[in-house]
């Protein structure tokens, strides 16, 4: 007797939610595949009752994903586990000044691995936000994978709807160096679906292209 084949997941998932539309959970940025409209605004940016370590537009999130922040960021204090929301919503304004600081200190090739171009940054779409550690060690570091708020998040993220969207030694497929302080949302059904599966990336999951740099 045989099993048929589980159907692949991108056949499965692309039914559901669109994979271009910003509004969409399951829409996926990456360097080969802008927003679009590049200055996509969310409609519905709320700021998330949460233990913040920035403020202005990067407090906020889309209302689903500050809704979701919220219950996770709660059951990581139940576990004695304090997390920050290190930087949430980007503008396309913001994200356009902060990209082109680097092009004029650094030049093109490196602004291009430092900061994401304008119109392609997961942050504008209020879908993805920084994890801070309560105790303020290694932000934005390297050895923030080591911090408890980065342990908690890897173990726990998925039941509330979050991948740790920069996984280590994926960059070839994402086009980012490991970021274990970037989560991003995709839903409890496929953030656990990739878990039980073990897909690490939202590319593999939906049966994308790899997209390691901008075309
Ligand atoms: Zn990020």
């Amino acid at each position: 007797m045989t099993t048929p084949p589980a159907p692949a997941p991108s056949a499965a998932a692309a039914r559901q939610h669109s994979l271009t539309d910003p509004a969409s959970p399951w829409v996926v940025v990456n360097k080969h595949r802008p927003l679009s409209p590049a200055t996509y605004r969310p409609a519905d940016l709320a700021q998330p009752g949460v233990r913040l370590a920035t403020s202005g537009e990067a407090a906020l999130l889309n209302s689903t994903t500050a809704a979701a922040a919220e219950r996770m960021f709660a059951a990581a204090a139940g576990a004695g586990v304090t997390l920050t929301l290190a930087s949430g919503y980007r503008s396309y304004a913001t994200q356009t000044r902060t990209y082109n600081g680097y092009v004029s200190s650094r030049g093109q090739a490196e602004a291009d691995t430092a900061s994401a171009r304008p119109g392609y940054s997961e942050h504008q779409t209020g879908w993805s936000f920084d994890l801070g550690d309560g105790g303020g060690a290694c932000s934005f570091q390297p050895c923030f994978a080591e911090q408890p708020a980065a342990v908690w998040a890897r173990n726990n993220a998925h039941l509330f709807g979050f991948v740790v969207r920069y996984p280590w030694m994926l960059h070839t497929i994402t086009g980012y160096y490991y970021e274990p302080w970037h989560l991003r949302y995709v839903g409890v059904e496929a953030a656990g679906d990739m878990n039980s599966r073990g897909i690490a990336t939202l590319e593999e999951y939906f049966g994308l292209e790899a997209a390691p740099a901008y075309l």
